[in-house]
């Protein structure tokens, strides 16, 4: 496995690796990542793995994407834990530019997309989507990805980067893999350090919340967007250190928001989303409302 720096060593190492393999059809699997790895970013990986014959890690603690106000300083980093994951999941390249590397000088092109940023974590983080897509674009550009593996944990971020990729017409297939969970049900999250003992034990409530929407919504007779809504709402209530940012339910991969009135019922395209502040740490999960899906764990 190499570790690799720079965009020049990056470009002549792929291309290396490309001709090795000799086949004009051989697939370079992206996973992009802040790092401070954890199972859901190796089941990113291990699918990388399965569906590309080249996989490579970026690791970028990405600074546009940060609001001012956010943890950009405090991120949490391990670079050697880091690769050493990054090498048991069978990864080729590991890719990790320093900020100097991937912005040298202030730059003056944004990539943008437009509605499916207003709502939900854009409403909260204005400028966020705006990061991720730029920096994504970025990768994109100098990695030249056939694939390229995302978490639905961050569901808005898949919705958004499928949008670009059709707008745009980028030549990558967007991979969209299930959230990893710890064993009693929170997302696992590189955040979930900054939480408290206490916050930590009261977190599980964004797990359990959904669950308990998914249950009104496969057990009731019938059962509308506003019912959703008030079942997330008064379960959050029951953890006293948590604070709503949303909590919301919509269509899925549009982010159409469902007015209170609108059944849940026979839908199979919707998102139901959390993003709750414990302190200053912003935890954010979801769940796809589908017959199948179940919380899958770890
Ligand atoms: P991050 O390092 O937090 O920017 O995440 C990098 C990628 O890993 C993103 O595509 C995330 O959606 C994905 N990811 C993060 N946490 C999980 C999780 N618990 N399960 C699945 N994917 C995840």
């Amino acid at each position: 496995m190499k570790v690799l720096r720079t965009i020049a060593e990056l470009r002549q190492e792929l291309s290396l690796m490309r001709q090795a393999i000799r086949s004009n059809a051989s697939v370079v699997g992206l996973v992009p990542t802040m790092g401070y790895l954890h199972q859901g970013h190796a089941s990113l990986m291990q699918a990388a793995r399965q569906q590309s014959d080249i996989v490579v890690l970026s690791i970028f603690v990405n600074p546009i994407q940060f609001g001012p106000n956010e943890d950009f300083d405090s991120y949490p980093r391990d670079e050697a834990r880091d690769v050493e994951t990054a090498r048991s999941q069978g990864v080729d390249i590991v890719f990790i530019p320093s900020v100097k590397e991937m912005y040298p000088q202030a730059t003056q092109t944004t990539v943008s997309v437009s509605q499916l940023t207003e709502r939900l974590c854009g409403a909260s983080r204005p400028g966020h989507f705006d990061g991720v897509t730029t920096v994504v674009s970025k990768l994109f550009n100098i990695v030249q990805p056939q694939r390229a593996f995302f978490g639905m944990k961050d569901a808005q971020q898949v919705a958004v980067i499928q949008q670009m990729v059709n707008d745009l017409n980028m030549p990558v297939e967007i991979v969209p893999c299930p959230i990893v969970r710890e064993e009693d049900g929170l997302a696992l999250s590189s955040r979930n350090v900054y939480l408290s003992a206490e916050q930590r034990t009261q977190a599980l409530v964004l797990s359990e919340a959904l669950r308990a929407a998914q249950e009104a919504a496969d057990t009731s007779v019938a059962i509308n967007a506003a019912d959703i809504r008030r079942i997330l709402r008064e379960q959050i209530a029951s953890s006293p250190l948590a604070v709503i940012d949303y909590a919301e339910i919509q269509a899925f991969p549009s982010l159409e928001p469902l007015a209170d009135q609108e059944e849940v019922q026979g839908r199979d395209d919707l998102l139901i989303a959390l993003a709750v502040k414990f302190g200053k740490t912003r935890l954010i999960d979801n769940i796809r409302l589908q017959k199948s899906e179940v919380l899958s764990r770890v």
